[in-house]
């Protein structure tokens, strides 16, 4: 057996972990057998228990653009912590990382710092409520924000994957102000303006969406959002956790060029350590407490060594020019070398992608919202990870997770990658 220490190391942790992860995802439930375990990671590589090496496409779920311990992001982490881990008390840094965050994105004056994509996106609900005076919140299907209750309402990501998009816990009181959409479907979000007339606080989006495997905004879909939350007062809610930083310096804002009123951020922000934030104009910014009435806090948040990490990756973000051009051609070379290895041999499938977010359905419809992400043959995709992870490439254990590429990748990494496409596309 390959993953012999994986799989007894899995053992164990199921007697303490609830099955044996701390993030349901990581398990390997929807295509079955063990998780593997990793003991460590450099640019575009994983070394797991057993030795093997697997070329990654996961890179923790997004943050890892520039590849696994990152040099310039170690060496800011390991001499922070030299010097204190937790103060709860205001640091220069937070001041500095904010400043270049403020710089990069568009229309943003002030920027929360947060620890988690999920703190970033609720506390974002929370001013939104808070500012606009009112309940409700519009969610498209498929998305997912973070595991805070008024998200797990027909969410994406493990919580589809796991067959339980409407999480138990969640009470009806909470679910019944959060108000559903397709994605891509304006003509529903004009009929919901209509029937809850003056009682929608914000829309959130994911701009380009990732937990459905990725789904690109149809053309004129953000601008119909902007122009109808413009029309009703509502606020308009980007969330960038998987797409900030990684599509462009500033976002989808940047790349679509259609501008949200609050923006959340998690994963590239905080180089690879805990970190999210919510980013709006002073108007909204104003309403948290301490100057406002909102109130939002947290013990770690603004954490040294997180700001430490997260700043040494923006900063190479921000001055490394040519990078969102390299990450394009990385992505758009694998995407045509897997869509001729799947065509020669007959594979049905459709491929999206918008710069360094790609996946693959295998379906032959265009996927455009959740109902048509959920037309993948799934027996298929569990064919497809296995016979890549036997080939030593590892892509997200679910067919509705997106791959995220890293500029640590080399085209001969994504030769080998297309290569083992071609060979378990013949099994297929
Ligand atoms: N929003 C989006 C778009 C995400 O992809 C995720 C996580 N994958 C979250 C929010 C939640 O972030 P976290 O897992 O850091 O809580």
């Amino acid at each position: 057996m390959i993953y012999k220490r994986s799989s007894a190391l899995f053992v164990e942790a199921q007697t303490v972990i609830p099955g044996g992860v701390n993030s349901p995802v990581r398990a390997f439930k929807s295509v079955g057998g063990d998780p593997i375990f990793v003991k460590e990671a450099k640019g575009a590589y994983l070394y797991d228990e057993d030795g093997r090496t697997l070329i990654d496409y996961i890179n923790s779920w997004g943050p890892m653009i520039l590849g696994h311990a990152y040099q310039p992001v170690v060496d800011a982490v390991v001499s922070k912590a030299q010097k204190g881990t937790s103060f709860g008390m205001p640091t220069e840094i937070e001041t500095d990382i904010a400043r270049l965050a403020i710089e990069m994105v568009p229309g943003i004056d002030k920027i929360r710092f947060v620890n988690s994509g999920t703190e970033a996106c609720m506390s974002a609900i929370r001013l939104a409520r808070g500012f606009t005076n009112r309940e409700k919140i519009i969610k498209f299907s498929g998305c997912y924000h973070g595991h805070s209750d008024s998200f797990l309402i027909q969410a994406g990501s493990g919580a589809v994957t796991f067959g339980t998009p409407n999480s138990p816990g969640v009470t009806e009181g909470t679910a019944k102000d959060t108000l559903l959409a397709d994605y891509n479907n304006l003509d529903q979000i004009e009929a919901l303006f209509n029937a809850n007339p003056n009682e929608i606080a914000a829309i959130i989006v994911e701009p380009v969406a990732g937990n459905m495997g990725c789904i690109p905004p149809k053309n004129g879909f953000l601008e119909g959002l902007r122009s109808l939350c413009d029309q009703h007062n509502t606020l308009l809610i980007f969330d960038e956790v998987m797409t900030g930083f990684r599509l462009a310096k500033g976002g989808v804002q940047e790349l679509k060029n259609v501008k949200a009123d609050i923006v959340t951020f998690g994963k590239v922000i905080g180089g690879g350590l805990p970190v999210g934030a919510f980013a709006a104009r002073d108007e909204i910014m104003n309403h948290l407490a301490p100057l406002g009435p909102v109130y939002q806090a947290g013990t770690l948040s603004g954490n040294p060594l997180a700001m430490a990490a997260g700043l040494a990756m923006l900063t190479e973000i921000n001055t490394d020019k040519d990078l969102f051009k390299r990450l394009e051609e990385k992505t758009a070379y694998l995407h045509k070398g897997i869509e001729l290895a799947l065509n020669r041999h007959g594979v049905v499938h459709t491929i999206n992608r918008v710069g360094s977010m790609i996946s693959v359905h295998f379906a032959e419809e265009e996927v455009v919202d959740f109902k048509t992400a959920a037309l993948g043959d799934n027996d298929t995709f569990k064919k497809f990870f296995h016979g890549l992870l036997a080939e030593g490439i590892y892509i997200a254990p679910s067919a509705y997770e997106t791959w995220f590429i890293t500029d640590a990748l080399t085209y001969e990494d994504l030769d080998t990658t297309i290569n083992a496409v071609q060979k378990v596309a013949s099994t297929l």
